[in-house]
């Protein structure tokens, strides 16, 4: 059964929810265990922005704290 992408909901039309729920999971599992192989001061576009939302999450934190 071939998807019609032309479609609004192409995705929707291959996968139920479970399906897309653990792909979505896998993908993340995937781009977790990529990161884990670069270094901590690895500047690559990936890194760089992992580590802009990582600072930003932790800064949050930290005002949410009170600090
Ligand atoms: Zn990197």
């Amino acid at each position: 059964m071939g998807a019609d992408w032309n479609s609004f909901d192409a995705r929707a039309q291959l996968l139920t929810a479970r399906k897309e729920a653990t792909l979505i999971r896998n993908l993340a599992a995937a781009r977790a265990r990529k990161a884990a192989r670069h270094s901590q001061t690895c500047t690559c576009t990936p890194c760089r922005v992992r580590r802009y939302d990582d600072n930003r999450r932790r800064t949050a934190a930290l005002v949410k704290a009170g600090a």
